[in-house]
């Protein structure tokens, strides 16, 4: 782990309002990303996927070995290796039941092995 990346990362977080990194009410895990992705760039990190789980789901502690599983080793490659838009269009989130990780109508799961095409 390089600290002075993570860091500065951090700083760059902190200087943002908490509320701008917060999912919104309902909102699932890939419309979060995607949403987030848009105004920061990944870090290389799970950030945004922990900030995620921490804000909405903190038992779901499997999530980042589940995304991991998936491809996923840091946020932008969850919304590219993990969830497959239906459409280009992802927004607005169609809403997941609270405490959910799981993605809205709007996404599917990418599974090892069984390509979506
Ligand atoms: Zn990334
Ligand atoms: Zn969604």
């Amino acid at each position: 782990m390089d600290s002075s990346i993570d860091s500065e990362a951090e700083d760059f977080v902190h200087t943002m309002a908490d509320a701008i990194t917060a999912p919104l009410p309902r909102e699932c895990l890939p419309c979060y990303l995607d949403r987030m992705l848009r105004d920061l760039q990944c870090d290389g990190s799970l950030r945004l996927t922990r900030n995620y789980r921490d804000a909405t789901a903190p038992r779901a502690t499997a999530l980042e070995h589940r995304v991991m599983n998936g491809g996923g080793y840091c946020d932008c490659e969850v919304l590219m290796n993990v969830f497959i838009p239906h459409d280009e269009h992802v927004m607005p989130c169609g809403g997941v039941r609270r405490g959910s990780t799981q993605p809205c109508s709007l996404w599917s799961r990418h599974r090892r092995g069984m390509p979506w095409f």
